[in-house]
């Protein structure tokens, strides 16, 4: 299992030796007879642990199933993404108690979908594809308000909003800047995109990734050498790179 992508199947299947002890610790209460009033209670905590259990060794051995595979499965890819949001707060529950960075957790979360992404690769029209910027990318000097509308941009090259306007009139494709979800989902409603790319922090790309279940998204986190939110940068060429597939097919 290459990339980070271990770091979330990791936590999750430490999850599963939790339940399983979990799971043996009420089977052996049971067995000694000491449940008699709620034992109708712990068979059904029983059933509920054990679905959880088969659906965690089930992600985890789809997922290992498409690294390893050369074909792409829709069906299986989309299991995988469910059960992924699905089982995302019990990961990080589990990373807190373990004291982990919840950002490795959404890295590796971020990688899983983008891996998904990747395996499922289609054609599309320039018109299809939107770019999906934060705010924070643009130079923080800057008095051009580009949100929303990025012609707004005068193309001075202090920050990569300049890149940005460059992709979309090289590929014709969208490209807006937002200050965050609500602005995002309307531009998504707007210019109802059939494949996104979206360049965020860690926290608001999983989110966003959650919350936009319906249309693709590929996730590209943004670098933060001024600190979280502020002048932020991104590698241009990431974004070269996938536009050029989204429109060649892969
Ligand atoms: S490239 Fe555009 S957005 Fe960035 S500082 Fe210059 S005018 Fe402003």
């Amino acid at each position: 299992m290459k990339g980070k992508k271990r770091v979330f199947l990791g936590i999750l299947l430490i999850s599963f030796l939790v339940f399983t002890l979990v799971l043996l610790g009420i089977l052996y209460v049971i067995k000694e007879g000491r449940v008699e009033l709620y034992k109708y209670l712990f068979f059904t905590l029983v059933a509920f642990i054990l679905v959880l259990m088969l659906l965690i060794v089930s992600v985890i051995g789809a997922t290992f199933y498409l690294v390893f595979s050369k074909k792409s499965n829709k069906i299986l890819s989309s299991f995988i993404a469910n059960f992924i949001d699905l089982f995302y707060p019990l990961v990080v529950c589990m990373a807190r108690v373990l004291d982990f960075k919840i950002e490795k957790v959404d890295q590796s979360y971020i990688e899983i979908k983008n891996f998904l992404f990747n395996k499922n690769l289609e054609k599309y029209q320039p018109k299809d594809v939107l770019i999906l910027a934060p705010h924070c990318i643009q130079y923080s000097g800057c008095k051009f308000k580009v949100t929303y509308d990025i012609v707004n941009c005068r193309r001075c090259g202090k920050c990569q909003i300049n890149d940005l306007v460059n992709f979309k009139e090289k590929y014709g494709i969208n490209v807006a800047v937002v200050t965050g979800g609500t602005l995002a989902r309307k531009v998504v409603k707007d210019t109802k995109p059939k494949v996104i790319i979206a360049i965020a922090c860690e926290r608001d790309l999983t989110s966003g990734m959650q919350d936009v279940k319906q249309i693709p998204v590929y996730g590209i986190i943004n670098e933060r050498p001024n600190g979280p939110c502020f002048n932020t940068r991104v590698d241009v060429s990431k974004i070269e790179d996938m536009i050029k597939k989204l429109l060649d097919g892969g």
